[in-house]
């Protein structure tokens, strides 16, 4: 559920029309809506009841500083995969103890800034990590919490590019190996051992793939306790999935994910930590674009908007479906026509969708991307020196520019001639 709803013919973002923010800050802009950002960390949350949990928001998948007040504000954590996203949760107010280090990758430097500036835990993903941050914290005479993100091995049946739990993806370290490995991160100074993490994946659209892999951790953690280490925090990570289409089936709700939790988890004493993005953040988010021209093609009509893939990527990256929806009301009973909607990048991927049936649609029109808060802003570019887009948070009547848009002499300024030319 959300809050963008049609009233009186407009779309509007909760009590706001969005025509009217679009008079305001001009198009393309991102907006989000702060109910459907808080109903949703609130849906995870209470699903977790009564198992002691902590919910730590994805950063990576909306990142603005205002979105990350707000939910930290609710008692959210933060999930963070680099040192970027660790200053953003901490410039948004949150404080160390909630924020955890995950990621394939952390340099000695982001190691460095987490522990100096408080973390949770690191969610370590391989054994170079592992010497690496005992040689970082036991430098700084600090003790580093850490969990070992294991790789389950299980399919996750999602998208290609964003199954990270089969033994083949970079991500983690095999299960087979995890007694091992937690004995060599046992033995080394500057690491405490707290817990387990595993993340196999995002937009999962069915519960199966996370019922077998916490039925591998439950195992492993009994297994850990056996082989005499602590594990009191279980990470679950993040993926489930969010309707792209409201017309496909739905895919489980964070009620029947906390339910599966507790009946595969909950008898083990642990914490539960979780790390949600897309469920959080997908759905409280538009992209707002207009209509440049409409195109008659030979034989397609193309609707050529100012939103482009460097403003909202997932289509052309990973063939993902967005629902289009005008901004103004259609009136009743307009037959609907099929359009391609695309932007003006000089790249047949910048397609937006193929033959979409849409009431007809003219010149100047604004038309809103759902389903567009995740994965969205965060991977605009400047591609084609196109600024990146503003985005824009509502709350009941009421919204802000909460990034504005660049100006051209902005963009330029970052770059510079050198004397010798
Ligand atoms: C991407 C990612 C998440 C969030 O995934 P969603 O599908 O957006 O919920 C959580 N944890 C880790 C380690 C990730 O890489």
């Amino acid at each position: 559920m959300d809050h963008f709803l049609y009233k009186n013919g407009q779309l509007m973002a909760e009590d706001v029309a969005i025509a009217d923010i679009a008079a305001a800050v001009g198009t393309p802009f991102y907006v989000y809506s702060a109910a459907t950002l808080t109903r949703h960390y609130r849906l995870f949350s209470e699903a977790l009841d009564p198992l002691p949990h902590t919910v730590c928001f994805a950063i990576k998948s909306l990142s603005n500083l205002a979105v990350l007040k707000l939910l930290g504000d609710l008692g959210a954590g933060m999930d963070v995969v680099s040192g970027g996203e660790y200053m953003r949760a901490k410039a948004a107010g949150v404080p160390g103890e909630r924020i955890v280090f995950s990621g394939v990758g952390k340099t000695r430097d982001e190691m460095r800034l987490a522990l100096t500036g408080g973390v949770r835990q690191f969610n370590v993903e391989s054994e170079p990590e592992l010497l690496a941050l005992s040689e970082v914290a036991t430098a700084l005479g600090a003790v580093a919490p850490i969990t070992l993100r294991v790789n389950p091995d299980v399919d996750a049946k999602t998208h290609e590019k964003i199954a990270t739990g089969k033994k083949e993806n970079k991500f983690g370290i095999p299960i087979s190996k995890a007694r091992a490995v937690y004995a060599q991160a046992a033995s080394l100074p500057g690491l405490q051992v707290v817990g387990i993490d595993v993340h196999i994946g995002s937009q999962l659209t069915d519960l199966a793939p996370f019922e077998a892999a916490f039925v591998k951790i439950a195992e492993l953690t009994e297994q850990l306790r056996a082989d005499g280490h602590t594990i009191s925090r279980l990470d679950l990570g993040g993926g489930l999935g969010i309707p792209y289409t409201r017309s496909n089936e739905a895919p489980p709700l964070p009620l029947d994910y906390g339910a599966l939790v507790k009946r595969t988890l909950g008898h083990l004493g642990c914490e539960i930590e979780i790390e949600p993005g897309r469920l959080i953040s997908g759905n409280s988010g538009l992209l707002v674009s207009e209509v440049i021209y409409v195109k008659e093609g030979e034989d397609r009509t193309f609707l050529i908007v100012d939103a482009a893939m460097n403003d909202l990527v997932r289509p052309s990256m990973y063939g993902a479906h967005h629902d289009i929806v005008p901004v103004i009301e259609a009136a009743a009973g307009a037959p609907p026509q099929d359009y391609d909607v695309v932007g003006p990048v000089c790249e047949t991927g910048d397609t937006f969708a193929k033959a979409r049936a849409l009431p007809p649609i003219g010149a100047g029109e604004l038309l809103a991307f759902r389903s567009a808060g995740a994965y969205g802003a965060v991977m605009a570019s400047e591609y084609n020196t196109r600024p990146l887009v503003p985005e824009v948070l509502v709350q009941g009547d009421h919204f802000a520019v909460i990034r504005a848009r660049p100006t051209f002499e902005d963009i330029l300024k970052r770059e510079s001639i050198p004397a010798w030319l």
